[in-house]
Order: structure tokens, then sequence, then C-alpha cells
């Protein structure tokens, strides 16, 4: 790949999109706006902060993205340039440092999203077992499965599922103290706490729930700090049947966690939310537009789903756009108000060109792995690597977004795949065999 190309990436741009998907407004205002963008070549970054902290922040807590985001040096740290930034004139000294405390964090419940319930929750195969497993601890909280631990990939429903077991103990078990929390807020609540001595009254709040529900546990991953803390409150509540719910987008085995940790969540179930089926599909699409107030007919609905395949929040997302083109222009429903107003989500499908499907096959082929496992998530080598050649493969030769194209993966990361994808470019450099290898898929697939 040419230089040129790599440089117009707009990597930084990438990073800060993957961040204020994942943090909260509050921390990413407080830390990530500030940060200017002085220069970004495929060998480094230069950034302008405000002062120190912002970068000891950065490296302390999001080392990790960093290197997969961004250009790392040869030991392994991420190419940054900090520069500081002048200060203002004068008057307004104002350190961009953290916020001042807020009076209480712990005490503040998460907002439970009111749409995510139970009954507004589709069943189908690919999610009929987590679910009940959700309903079962929801009727019975620290007396069925302990640790509940739900993972599957993005958009699949894993949050809703969690929420729906916070308002389902809310509304019928109202003695119980839930809460709910991200695990980015956790680590918030921490850094607080500690930095305002604190630390007793989170442990006494935490420590006195009788529902924690966890959000998101992979971003525990490569906090050793954070994790043990994590670890002990954990340990503290299952010791006194308190219930634990956490989702993850992975299987306990494949989190970068302490072992200690692993197997605490391996205690109860684990349970796994799927890639709904066409019949579930169509079964979101119609329920999601008949409280939309829109009518799709069958036929369309089947129309889209067979389209639109990855996850339910992307048939969403072409829900409302179809929804709102429909009401706009006046308009029933029909496969051709479809194709007007999802275009490209619909039609990306490549005729003939490269596309993942392919791609997989030829990879399959030439390292004698099946498609199943390289859209699966096993670890082992004969698996991992052939799978991040044709995500390597995918990103070289597919123009389309990094986030569609790791969907295409069963459900994985754009982060996943940009760090494949950097791991054999590398590779590549000194790896005459993989090399061939890569020039025999590429020349399967370019003919
Ligand atoms: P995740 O946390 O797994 O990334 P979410 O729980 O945020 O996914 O779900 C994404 C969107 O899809 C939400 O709006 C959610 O309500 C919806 N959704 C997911 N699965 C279902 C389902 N089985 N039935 C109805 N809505 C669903
Ligand atoms: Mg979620």
């Amino acid at each position: 790949m040419d230089t040129t190309t790599e440089q117009s990436q707009d990597l930084w741009g990438q990073f800060l999109h993957f961040i204020e998907e994942r943090s909260s407004s509050i921390e990413y205002n407080n830390w990530f706006a500030s940060i200017r963008l002085v220069r970004e070549t495929a060998e480094e970054v230069t950034l302008e902060v405000s002062n120190i902290f912002v970068r000891e922040y950065l490296l302390t807590n999001y080392k990790q993205d960093l290197i997969t985001f961004l250009p790392t040096r040869s030991n392994g740290e991420p190419a940054i340039i900090f520069l500081i930034a002048e200060p203002e004139s004068k008057g307004t000294e104002q350190p961009l440092i953290i916020q001042p405390p807020k009076e209480q964090p712990v005490e503040q419940t998460f907002k439970l999203n009111s749409h995510y319930t139970f009954d507004n929750f589709i069943e189908g195969p690919s999610n009929q077992f987590v679910k009940s497993a959700a309903v079962g601890v929801a009727m019975r909280p620290g007396r069925s499965y302990n640790p509940l631990f739900i993972h599957g990939g993005v958009g699949l429903g894993k949050t809703h599922l969690l929420h729906a077991i916070g308002h389902w103990i809310h509304d019928h078990h109202k003695k119980l103290r839930v809460q709910c929390i991200t695990t980015e807020g956790f680590i918030n609540d921490l850094v607080d706490n500690l930095r305002n001595k604190t630390m007793d009254r989170m442990k006494k709040f935490y420590r006195s729930l009788d529902v924690l529900l966890v959000d998101d546990i992979q971003f525990l991953q490569n906090r050793l700090n954070f994790e043990e803390e994590f670890c002990n409150t954990f340990e503290s509540l299952i010791n006194q049947n308190k219930q634990i719910i956490i989702t993850s987008d992975k299987p306990p085995s494949q989190l970068k966690l302490s072992e200690r940790m692993v197997a605490r969540m391996e205690w109860g179930l684990v349970a796994h939310v799927g890639i709904p089926d066409l019949e579930t599909r169509v079964a979101i699409l119609q329920y999601k537009a008949e409280q939309r107030g829109l009518r799709i007919p069958h036929k369309v609905a089947f129309f889209i789903a067979e389209q639109i395949f990855n996850n339910v929040r992307q048939l969403e997302g072409a829900l409302n756009r179809l929804s709102a083109y429909a009401r706009l222009m006046g308009k029933e429903v029909t496969e051709e108000i479809v194709q007007e107003s999802l275009g490209e989500l619909i039609d990306a499908k490549p005729s003939g060109r490269v596309c993942v499907e392919n791609i997989l096959k030829s990879v399959a082929t030439i390292f004698d792995v099946r498609i199943s496992d390289l859209r699966g998530s096993s670890r082992t080598k004969e698996v991992a690597f052939p799978r991040q050649v044709a995500m390597y493969l995918a990103k070289e030769l597919i123009n389309d977004s990094l986030m569609k194209l790791a969907s295409a993966f069963g459900g994985k990361t754009h982060s996943t795949l940009l760090h494949a994808w950097k791991k054999i470019s590398d590779q590549l450099e000194k790896d005459e065999t993989l090399k061939r290898q890569i020039q025999m898929a590429r020349r399967n697939l370019e003919k």
C-alpha cells in the first residue's frame, strides 16, 4: 500500500470516533475534545494538548486503543509527539484538568433506557436462551445463575437485555437496590473517588447493592488497577449472594483479564447472543415499524431483512431512514421506496467485485480452514492467523467502512480489523511465505 492512502486515513479521527462512542460526554469533553491534531503521517502523530495531565491520562487509560489506531514505534509504544499548548494569553487560567468532583458521584443511578424491556425484546433462535436466562435472573435475583454473563457482537441486544433485567427487578422487587453501570462509568467513579479520597464511601456503596448490572466489561481490559478493585467488589457481592449481570463483546476466556477475574466470570452462566436469523429480523422490523406507526408489507420487510443482516441496530437505522423518507414523500412503503431511501445500504453487495465472502473463500482454501471458523471467534493460531489475513485483504481490496467490513466477519469490531491489518502489514515486510500466500489470494480474487 502506498503512503499517500495511508496518510489520508485520518487515524486520529478514527480513534476519536471510537472513543466518543464509548465514553461519557463528560469524559470526552474533559479529556479528548480539546486535543488538537497538529500533524499525522504514517509514522507518527503530533498532538497538541492543553497540559501534561491530558497526556498522562491518555497514556494511562487509552494506550491500548492508541496502539490499535495510531502508528507505533519499534518498541511497541504509540508513536505520538505531544506538544503542550501555550497558555491562553492571560486571565482565563483554566487548566483543563479534571472537572470538580460531583457531589455524590456514586449515588447517581445509571438511567435505564425505558424502551429496553423484556416486552420489547423479540425472540428468535439466536437469543432465546439468553433471554430466558435473563428473565430467570430477574425473577429470582441472586438465586439462579450468578453471575450471568451475556456476550455477543455489537448491536445484538446485550444492553437491551441488561436494562430489561434492571426494569423488571425495579418493578417487581421494589426493596432491592439495583445499580446499572457501564464499565467506563465504574472506572470514572473510581478515578473520582481515588482523587477525592472517598474510596471508603464508594466501596461501601457498591458493596451494599443487591443487584449490579455491568455493561461492556471488555473496557476493563488493560486497566490493571481498576480491574483489581472491580474484582474485589465483584467477590464481595457474590459472596453475599447478590446478583451480578455482566455484558461483553467476547466470552470471558477471550478477554484480556486476570485469570482470577476470568474464573469469577465463568462461575455462573455464560450465555451468547447471536445474529438473528431472517425470520427473526423480519419480526423485529415489523414490530419496530408498528411502534413507529409505519406499515410495512410483509414482502417488503422480508426484502429489507434479507439485505441487512449484521445486527439489529443497523436494522433500526434503516427503519428510521425509511420511515422518515416515506413520511416526507407521503408515500406507502414499497420495494421501490426502500430502494430509494436505503440505496447504498442495500445494494452494497458488490456484484462480481471483491467481497468479504469471496475473500473468506479464497483464504479458507489457501490456509485449509473452514469459512465458519474464519467468521467465528476461536483464537487458536491455526484459525486466528488466516482470519487476520482475510481482514487484511478486506481492508486492502474493498472500499467500505471498517465498521461494515468488520461486521461481515461475524460481528467483529473495527479496531480488531485495524489491528489485524496492521499486524499483517508489518509481517508482510519480512515474511516471504506470507507474501506469496497473499499474492495468491489477490490473484484469485481480482481475476
Ligand atoms: P448491544 O448492547 O448488544 O450492542 P443493544 O442492546 O444496544 O446492542 O441493541 C441495539 C438496538 O437493537 C437497541 O435499540 C435494541 O433495542 C435493539 N434490539 C436488539 N435486539 C433486539 C431484539 N431481539 N428485539 C428488539 N430490539 C432489539
Ligand atoms: Mg451495548
